[in-house]
C-alpha cells in the first residue's frame, strides 16, 4: 500500500502552538533576538569559509525601536539575511529550522553559539502582534523581499526595498483587551528589562534609543529638554565566561547584587568552568545570612539555568540537593537538551551530571572554608547548619557521608562549636563513645546532673540544643568507628558505672524507692540507686533507643 503524508490543519496548528508552548508572552523578544544573533553568527561562519566576506565585529548589532503612537515594534539586524526561498522555507514552514540546517550543511562543529534548532520561535511574535512583517536582504543578493502575515491566515511574499544586507522585523502590537495588556511591549523601560532578563549575554550589542531628560544649556530656571540617545542594553560578555584571574571579589559581589540573589553580601563564591564529561560554567554563591523565608515552605531552591547565554529557567531545582538549597547562582551549558518551549529541560544525563558535579564543588568549598577560614565557616554554620543536619536526617540518612564532616556541635570542654573529627581526635584512649547531652540551651545542659559523671571523667560532651540534632546523629550512628552515646542512657561505658547498683544498696533503700515509684507511678518506670551522681541528689535516665529529649520532640510534633 502506498504511504500517505499526514495532512494538518495548519491554521489551527499554528494557533495551538503559539498559545500553548510558551507560558510567558514576553519571551517573543528573546526568540526574535536569538534569531538575529544567529543571523550574525552565520555571517561570521560565512567569513571563515569565504575570503570575500569580511567580518568586523563592530559592524554587527541588533537594534530594537518602538513607535508608541503607531504601535510598532521593530527589530533590525545586520545578519546574513534571507533570500526569497529562505523566507518561504524558514518562515513559511512551521518547525523548519534554517539555523539547524545551516549548522549541518556547513559542518559547523563548534556552532554551539547558534541558538536556533526547533523552527518555532519566530511564530511567538504572534502572541503580541497581529501583523508581522519581515523585510530581508540576503548576503550576495541584489534584491530584498518582504514577508508578511497576520498569523493563522497565511503569509504573502513580495519584492521590497532595502539598502543593506540583513533583516528588519516589524510587529504591529495588538490592542489592549479587557483581560490582556499589550502596551507594555511598547514601553521602553519594560522592553529594556525583558532584554536584560533573557538576552543580556547575547554576544552582539542590542541597541535601543532611550529617551531621557536633561537641563537646557544656558537656561537659568532649570528647564528640561527631552533627548534620545542610542544605548547598548546588554552586557554581552557574561562574567562566567571570563577568566577567573581577571575577576575580583568585587566583580562577583556586583554580580550577586545585580542578579538580586540576595540583598546581603555573599559569604563565598564558587566559579566553575567544567570541561570534562559535561561542559558548563557556573557561578555559585553561599549567602551570608539566612533568607527570611528560608526555613518555610515558601522558599524555593534552585539555580538560574542558561543554555548558551540565553536564560532558560529562573529556578532549576534539580541542580541542587535540598541540603544545599541555600546556594544561589547560575549555570550555563551548551550541552543541554531543551524541550521545544526552551522553558523546560528533558531530564537528561547532562543535567544529572552537572548537578552531581555542583554538589561536590559546594561540599569542597565548605570543607576548605572549615579548614582555612573557621570564622567564616562559623558564620555560615550559624545561618545554614540546621539545614545540613536536616540533610543528614532526611532520605533515610542517604547523604550522611556527604554531610557528616561539615557538622558542628557545642563542646563542653572547648566552649565553642567543634566538628566530629576534632572531637574524635581529642578522645583519650580509654574513652569508648562520643558523648552528647540534649537540652534546651547550653546553660541548661551544663547544669544537668546527667553530664556530671562523664565530665568528671574528663571526657568532652557535645551539647545538642537543636531539635534535629539527636535525630541526625541517630542516622550517622557512629563516626570513625566511635558510637554516639547520650549521657542520660543506662550504660555509659564508664567503669564506675558498670555495676550501677549493688544488691546491698538496692535492699537498704527498698522501702524508700518503692514509695517514690508509687508517687511517680505512670511517670517513671522504676526508681534505682545510681553511682553516676556527684553533686546532684537525683537524675532521670533512659533505657532503649528513644531519649527523653527525642520523646519530647516527637510528642510536640503534629500527628
Ligand atoms: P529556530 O530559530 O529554532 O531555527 P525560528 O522559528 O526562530 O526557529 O526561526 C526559523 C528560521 O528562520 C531560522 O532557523 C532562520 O533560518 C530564519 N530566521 C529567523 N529570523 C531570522 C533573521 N533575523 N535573519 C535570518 N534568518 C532568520
Ligand atoms: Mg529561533
Amino acid at each position: 500500500m502506498a504511504k500517505k503524508q499526514f495532512k494538518a490543519e495548519s491554521k489551527r496548528l499554528l494557533e495551538m502552538m503559539i498559545n500553548s508552548i510558551y507560558t510567558q508572552r514576553e519571551i517573543f523578544l528573546r526568540e526574535l533576538i536569538s534569531n538575529a544573533s544567529d543571523a550574525i553568527d552565520k555571517m561570521y561562519y560565512k567569513a571563515l569559509a569565504d575570503e570575500s566576506v569580511v567580518f568586523e565585529k563592530e559592524n554587527y548589532y541588533i537594534k530594537v525601536s518602538v513607535d508608541k503612537d503607531k504601535r510598532i515594534l521593530t527589530l533590525t539586524d545586520t545578519g546574513i539575511g534571507m533570500t526569497k526561498e529562505e523566507l518561504e522555507n524558514n518562515l513559511g514552514v512551521i518547525a523548519k529550522s534554517g539555523s539547524l540546517a545551516f549548522k549541518t550543511e556547513n559542518e559547523i562543529k563548534d556552532g554551539h553559539n547558534i541558538i536556533g534548532q526547533f523552527g518555532v520561535g519566530f511564530y511567538s511574535a504572534f502572541m503580541v502582534a497581529d501583523v508581522v512583517t519581515v523585510v530581508s536582504k540576503a548576503i550576495g543578493s541584489e534584491e530584498a523581499f518582504k514577508w508578511e502575515s497576520k498569523g493563522a491566515d497565511g503569509y504573502s511574499i513580495a519584492a521590497a526595498e532595502k539598502a543593506t544586507v540583513g533583516t528588519e522585523i516589524t510587529l504591529r502590537i495588538k490592542e489592549n483587551t479587557e483581560e490582556d495588556n499589550y502596551d507594555e511591549y511598547l514601553d521602553e523601560y519594560r522592553l529594556k528589562a525583558i532584554i536584560k532578563k533573557y538576552s543580556d549575554f547575547i554576544r552582539y550589542p542590542i541597541k535601543m534609543d532611550v529617551t531621557s531628560h536633561r537641563p537646557v544649556e544656558g537656561s537659568e530656571d532649570n528647564e528640561l529638554e527631552t533627548y534620545t540617545e542610542e544605548q547598548t542594553v546588554n552586557s554581552m560578555v557574561p562574567i562566567w565566561r571570563k577568566n577567573r584571574s581577571e575577576l575580583t571579589t568585587e566583580d562577583y559581589e556586583n554580580f550577586y547584587n545585580e542578579k538580586r540573589y540576595g540583598f546581603d553580601k555573599p559569604l563565598k563564591h564558587i566559579h566553575i568552568s567544567a570541561d570534562g564529561a559535561v561542559v558548563y560554567n557556573a557561578i555559585l554563591f553561599i549567602p551570608e545570612n539566612t533568607p527570611f523565608d528560608y526555613y518555610t515552605k515558601e522558599y524555593e531552591k534552585g539555580l538560574e539555568l542558561y543554555s548558551n547565554g540565553v536564560l532558560i529557567m529562573n529556578k532549576c531545582g534539580d541542580l541542587l540537593p535540598d541540603y544545599f538549597g541555600f546556594v544561589k547562582g547560575m549555570v550555563d551549558s551548551e550541552d543541554l537538551s531543551l524541550n521545544i518551549s526552551r522553558e523546560m529541560l528533558q531530564h537528561d544525563r547532562q543535567l544529572t551530571l552537572i548537578a552531581k558535579n555542583i554538589k561536590n564543588k559546594i561540599k569542597g568549598q565548605l570543607q576548605s572554608l572549615l579548614k582555612d577560614e573557621r570564622e567564616q565557616y562559623d558564620k555560615f554554620y550559624q545561618a545554614f547548619g540546621r539545614q545540613l543536619k536536616y540533610g543528614v536526617y532526611s532520605d533515610y540518612g542517604m547523604n550522611k557521608d556527604v554531610l557528616q564532616d561539615l557538622l558542628m556541635f557545642h563542646s563542653s570542654t572547648e566552649k565553642k562549636l567543634v566538628t566530629l573529627d576534632e572531637y574524635v581526635a581529642r578522645m583519650p584512649e580509654d574513652q569508648k563513645y562520643i558523648y552528647y547531652a540534649s537540652g534546651e540551651s547550653v546553660e541548661r545542659i551544663e547544669k544537668s546532673p546527667q553530664t556530671e559523671l562523664v565530665s568528671d571523667k574528663g571526657y568532652e560532651i557535645l551539647y545538642f540544643t537543636d531539635d534535629i540534632d539527636e535525630f541526625a546523629i541517630k542516622m550517622i550512628m557512629s563516626y570513625k568507628e566511635k558510637e554516639f552515646k547520650n549521657v542520660s542512657s543506662g550504660d555509659l561505658g564508664i567503669e564506675a558505672d558498670e555495676n550501677e547498683t549493688s544488691a546491698e544498696e538496692e535492699n537498704d533503700n527498698k522501702d524508700l524507692f518503692e514509695a517514690m515509684a508509687g508517687l511517680l507511678s505512670g511517670k517513671v518506670k522504676s526508681v534505682k540507686a545510681s553511682k553516676r551522681l556527684k553533686s546532684h541528689p537525683v537524675c532521670l535516665s533512659t533505657e532503649g533507643e528513644l531519649t527523653i529529649e527525642m520523646e519530647k520532640i516527637l510528642k510536640a510534633m503534629p500527628n
